[in-house]
């Protein structure tokens, strides 16, 4: 790529960022109240933290995040699940973040001590190839994330896998939960930043029945900083003309259908399903259940998983002051919690929180959550 090419990309131009917060500003002084608005991704409350954006926001607008941290809201049962299956003889394959999550009484980094079968893979084609380099055992793949990783899972699926491998979906659906914080009294959010790269699959139109629905506008962002604060304009500037529509401010990525191939497999080898998100509850439609065309490759069908007794994991943490919940749902943000970086900390976590590099408490842990430009020299 020429010099010039990335000379006209100008991501991180400080004159832009300087001219977005101040339309930011304007915006925010036309509305003349507090707004909050919600982003649902770990990526993007990485590129917030990382880059200390919220300083830069004007004080009566309030940037929270949701359920935007996939392994945060696998639920306990899901992983108890996954133990069981290691505990009984199958090797469970699952990213990095999964091992040390919570299940109801152990995380698979306990079950691997004990003896179980547990293998870190970077991608779910690595789990293929475990299941053929060990054609006599059952490999299961642990599969976390939102839509945009089932789009790899179903491509898998469809893709004739190894007769000895099978998925154990914990993909959960985004769209729903943003239904369920949408009509929670409580939140009072109203507006929402859409993850730009569930979007390159979805396209921003998913969003047009939600904004009609619930009044609140929706916004596609990127991750550089320049995208998240042009689209916090975008959002102020929809809020302040009190239209409840869609924009998509990511267009080099997002259109308006999104990758309609990758939605169709997707929906092929996935249904949303009803289930449990940790610290939430239940999400209507916020699961991601295999169908039954490919119950050959579905653990939940394949196995008897005998998970024994399931305690309330969420229910535990939050009697040690853990405010995972809340902050799940843009109610706290972690310097609200009493253990967030004494009792809970990355290498000891409390809550799921901070087990994944996309949870909120891990990533104020590690670039702090609203820095005080008062004090940079
Ligand atoms: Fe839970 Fe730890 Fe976050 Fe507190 S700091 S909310 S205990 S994950």
């Amino acid at each position: 790529m020429s010099k010039d090419l990335f000379q006209e990309l100008k991501f991180r131009d400080p004159a832009r960022a300087r001219a977005l917060a101040q339309a930011l500003a304007r915006n925010m002084d036309a509305i003349g109240r507090e707004v909050a608005v919600m982003h649902v991704c770990g990526s993007h409350e990485q590129a917030i933290a990382r880059f200390g954006l919220r300083a830069v926001l004007p004080p009566t607008l309030r940037l929270v995040m949701g359920p935007g941290c996939p392994v945060c809201v696998t639920d306990g049962p899901e992983v108890d699940e996954a133990v069981a299956l290691a505990l009984q003889g199958v090797r469970v394959c699952t990213y990095g973040d999964m091992l040390r999550l919570p299940g109801t009484a152990r995380s698979l980094a306990d079950a691997q001590a004990e003896g179980g079968e547990v293998e870190v893979v970077y991608s779910i084609s690595q789990a293929i190839e475990l299941a053929q380099a060990h054609p006599a055992e059952q490999v299961v793949f642990f599969a976390s994330g939102f839509e945009t990783t089932a789009v790899a899972t179903a491509a898998i699926a469809l893709a004739r896998p190894p007769e000895n491998f099978s998925v154990l979906s914990a993909h959960k659906y985004v769209p729903a939960a943003m239904d369920l914080v949408a009509g929670s009294k409580e939140t009072r959010i109203e507006g929402y930043l859409a993850a730009g790269h569930a979007a390159i699959i979805t396209g921003w139109e998913i969003f047009e029945p939600f904004a009609r629905r619930t009044g609140a506008p929706v916004v596609v962002a990127g991750f550089e900083p320049l995208d998240i604060l042009a689209a916090l304009v975008k959002l102020t500037e929809l809020l302040k003309d009190g239209r409840p529509e869609v924009a998509n401010v990511y267009p080099r990525c997002v259109t308006r259908e999104g990758n309609k191939a990758a939605q169709a497999s997707l929906w092929k080898v996935f249904q949303p399903a009803s289930g449990r998100w940790r610290g939430i509850g239940e999400v209507p439609g916020g699961n991601l259940a295999l169908t039954p065309a490919f119950a050959h490759v579905d653990a939940r069908r394949r196995f008897a998983i005998d998970t024994g007794p399931v305690r309330d994991d969420s229910a535990a943490a939050e009697a040690r002051g853990c405010l995972c919940g809340r902050i799940m749902l843009g109610l706290a943000t972690p310097d609200h919690c009493p253990l967030f970086g004494t009792a809970c900390l990355p290498e000891s976590p409390v809550g799921a929180c901070m087990v994944s590099s996309e949870g909120q408490c891990r990533i104020w842990h590690t670039y702090g959550g609203v820095p005080d430009l008062r004090q940079v020299g």
